[in-house]
């Protein structure tokens, strides 16, 4: 709150509307999905929920907030009670998380405040990670890691990809995964190949590499990570293109330090698979932020320019994909320290046969 405030005040801004889920969540620890959050320069909070939610906002908001339980409209409910803030004429909005239909709202029934868009005012406070925020995406990777460990015995060949993912994800709520961050992906043989397939009925067979990519949350923070793995005996190829790509996520995951900018972690990375002959197959960047959301601030992609800070978690996930074979990528979550960065999926990168 402190940090958003200074934020307000460098922007000229008296206060800004907040309409995205995990900002609210971030800010107030609220958990729900319906809320209209206005915080004010000078550190105050006016909270607006729906009855479904009067009990939880109680619970989960304590007196961080003014908590406004609205019977009509979370926007009439705002209207009302904006005028009892200090002093409010400037306010931002959340620019990315308005829909255009709100944005008149604040025209029409707003129309006594100025609006002014603003971008990643609370994204950028939620780069660096606290104590609390990293132990809960420690946890939820050390789930996803067990899940993984209790799935990978079951999966044979005839299984269908569908399958497969019952068995992960039966195993990820198992072991502590309140959702599932993202849709899972399980992806085989030739499908492998699809960076983000969507999971399918098709039945593995012997000689196929199988792709996992799937989260794991705790806390309301995201773990993600993947695994590639061979069913039945791998061939030469698969040797070789499986190696490339986990020297890759080695020689980054060695590398990556805050104080670098992103583009730079991403070349790392790049470099080795491109020197290997493999670089028109390493077609998406190498990692996200890691936090509420499963991708969030900073990029480590060819075009971020933007400085890695001390605390973030980000994802280290290169790979090399040919249409039609096949395809690997091994993604681990690391955590920005002051030193080298400390792994958070700790699960082997052997080549693991299946079935
Ligand atoms: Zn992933
Ligand atoms: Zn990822």
């Amino acid at each position: 709150m402190a940090a958003l405030a200074d934020a307000l005040g460098a922007l000229g801004l008296d206060g800004v509307l907040l309409t995205s889920a995990p900002n609210i969540r971030y800010l107030t620890g609220f958990s729900g999905s319906s809320a209209l959050v206005f915080a004010t320069a000078r550190g105050e909070l006016l909270f607006v929920t729906d009855f479904r939610y009067k009990t939880q906002a109680a619970e989960e908001i304590g007196d961080l907030a003014r908590v406004v339980v609205e019977g009509q409209s979370l926007w009439t409910g705002l209207w009302q009670h904006i005028p009892s803030l200090a002093s409010v004429e400037v306010a931002g909005f959340e620019s990315a998380h308005l829909v255009h239909r709100d944005f008149q709202r604040l025209l029409e029934a707003g129309a006594r405040w100025q609006w002014r868009p603003t971008v990643d005012l609370v994204e950028s406070l939620r780069e660096r990670k606290d104590a609390d925020e990293l132990a809960h995406i420690t946890a939820a990777a050390a789930v996803a890691t067990r899940a993984l460990g209790r799935t990978l015995p079951q999966v044979k060949a005839g299984l269908a990809e569908l399958e497969v993912a019952g068995v992960l994800e039966h195993a990820l709520r198992a072991e502590g995964s309140e959702t599932f961050p993202f849709p899972s992906i399980v992806a085989s043989g030739p499908r492998s190949a699809l960076p983000h397939a969507a999971t399918s009925s098709r039945t593995l067979q012997r000689g196929d590499f199988l792709l996992l990519d799937f989260g794991a949350s705790v806390a309301g923070y995201c773990a993600d990570i993947t695994r590639t793995v061979v069913v039945g005996p791998p061939s030469d190829e698969q040797r070789e293109v499986y190696g490339v790509v986990r020297a890759a996520n080695e020689v980054a995951a060695g590398a990556v330090r805050p104080g670098m900018r992103g583009r730079d972690a991403d070349a790392v990375a790049r470099d080795y698979i491109d020197r290997r002959g493999y670089g028109d197959a390493f077609g998406h960047s190498l990692g996200h932020g890691l936090g509420l959301e499963v991708h969030e601030a900073p990029r480590l992609s060819r075009t971020a320019e933007a400085v890695l800070a001390v605390g973030t978690v980000v994802t280290i996930e290169p790979g090399i994909y040919r249409p039609g074979w096949g395809g690997v990528r091994i993604e681990d979550d690391v955590h920005l320290s002051t030193g080298a960065a400390d792994v958070l999926t700790h699960f082997t990168r052997e080549l693991l046969v299946v079935g």
